[in-house]
């Protein structure tokens, strides 16, 4: 296995990932390629006295850690069992990575909007993904877990064992390093996706309608909407730049003429600034938000909530709009339908019952708090998801993410499984 320290080559590159505010700085990296790997790495910490953090691909990373780094990004194998509609994704696989092997097969997983996102990382933290509303939470469909627990031992972890089971599906990277998962998988091969893109200048109702809409709407149909001024660079396609927009993010499952019909009344909104939304192969489905994939830094506040506040939402045009001191992306995705479901089998997955995650995320890196908190501050919120909270928050706000008697079994687990705090991960319980 390879390692690095403060003097090897490459340390910087393989310290830093997607999310390039506040990087790692680990007195020693680990690049595991396999289970042992991730064993020794735990082990070295253990018997070094140090902490040990995580990386796959660094969407989520939050604090720095100054002890051991363990990066994941070559143990990424993915094989699909057609038969068993399941795929086993190693530590490090990307969703892109995950897509690639199961659509061949005319399968698709509950992978999320961007596909350089870390599968694992993602299904821990619950993972809301394009077809949310029809198949539930990503940890929902988890069959089986390999994982790396603080005392150094590879453990396989079935539903026979109740406790570990639940916690590790929906409270993150909390109780052990996870080597592999064996996930459940759908039969969708092609969907009808993609965006419409409106001027919020010429078509100031798009983020009304949207909240109408989306109460009318079946399960089939997974939406989001993302409200932004997009920068005025030549990178960005034409029609965009330097307008403020709400993007309209659709997964709808069916064929295009009747999602066609099932989002009529967006379309009655008038002819967007611009309009991908099309018959989609599942392997494309990347293309539904368009995300950008270069790496930056950023910070986001995440709030989920029971209804969507027509008048909450009439302020997100001037807080986060052309007038606020930064550029705020303000995303609302819509919940409820299988997500509101338990799962056949118990999970830890908190805060069923929202219907609607909103997130203010702001690019760079500088102090945006201030600003993020005048965005919020219209809400009522009912808890977090700690998928969509890109920065450091204290233990009650993690807490929020839970209901409160589960908060406290995951704590009792923590401290059992890792009494000396041995693991960082990014939101600890
Ligand atoms: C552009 C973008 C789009 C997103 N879209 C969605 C979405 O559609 N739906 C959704 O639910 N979330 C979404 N997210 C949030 C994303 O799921 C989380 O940020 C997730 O933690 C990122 O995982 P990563 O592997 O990419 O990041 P990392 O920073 O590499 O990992 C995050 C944390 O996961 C833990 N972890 C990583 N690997 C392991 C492991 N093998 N075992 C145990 N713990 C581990 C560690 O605590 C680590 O700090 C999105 C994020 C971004 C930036």
């Amino acid at each position: 296995m390879r390692t690095w320290t403060p003097e090897t080559d490459g340390y910087d590159d393989q310290r830093t990932g997607f999310q390039r505010r506040d990087p790692h700085r680990p007195a020693r990296i680990f690049g595991a390629t396999n289970a042992h790997d991730i064993q020794k790495a735990v082990r070295y910490a253990r018997d070094h006295n140090l902490r040990l953090a995580v990386q796959a691909s660094g969407h989520g990373h939050t604090t720095p850690t100054e002890g051991v780094l363990l990066t994941t990004s070559g143990f990424a194998g993915v094989t699909v069992d057609p038969a068993q509609q399941t795929a086993t994704i190693q530590a490090g696989a990307t969703w892109q990575q995950v897509v690639a092997a199961t659509t061949p097969y005319g399968l698709a997983p509950l992978s999320g909007s961007f596909p350089g996102v870390g599968a694992i990382s993602y299904t821990l933290g619950g993972g809301i993904g394009l077809m949310a509303r029809k198949y539930g939470f990503a940890a929902d469909h988890v069959r089986r877990i390999e994982l790396v627990t603080p005392d150094g031992e590879l453990r396989s972890v079935t539903p026979d064992d109740e406790e570990l089971f639940w916690a590790v599906r929906g409270g993150g990277g909390n109780f052990g390093v996870v080597t592999e998962l064996e996930i459940g998988l759908f039969e969708v091969s092609t969907i009808a996706g993609g965006s419409l893109y409106y001027d919020l200048a010429i078509t100031p109702d798009a983020l009304q309608v949207w909240r109408e809409w989306t109460a009318t709407v079946p399960e089939e149909i997974t939406s989001a909407v993302s409200a932004l001024v997009i920068p005025d660079l030549p990178m960005v396609p034409e029609p965009l730049r330097g307008k403020h927009i709400a993007q309209l993010q659709l997964c709808v499952l069916a064929d295009l003429a009747t999602a066609e019909q099932l989002i009529a009344p967006l379309r009655a909104l008038g002819e967007p600034v611009m309009d991908t939304f099309g018959e989609l192969p599942y392997a494309e489905s990347s293309r539904i938000f368009a995300e950008p994939e270069q790496p930056h830094g950023y910070r986001g506040r995440n709030l989920l909530l029971a209804e969507l506040d027509p008048v909450a939402l009439s302020t997100v045009p001037e807080l986060a709009g052309p007038k606020a001191p930064a550029m705020c992306v303000v995303g609302i995705r819509h919940l409820g339908g299988a997500l509101s479901r338990p799962p056949a089998i118990p999970n830890a997955v908190g805060r069923r019952e929202a219907q609607y995650a909103l997130t203010v995320l702001s690019p760079g890196d500088e102090d945006f708090s201030a600003l993020h908190s005048s965005v919020l501050e219209p809400w009522t919120s009912i808890g977090r998801q700690l998928n969509f909270s890109f920065g450091p928050l204290t233990p009650d706000e993690i807490a929020e993410a839970y209901e409160p008697t589960d908060f406290e079994r995951l704590r009792k687990l923590r401290q059992q499984l890792d009494p000396t705090g041995l693991l960082q991960p990014n939101h600890a319980i």
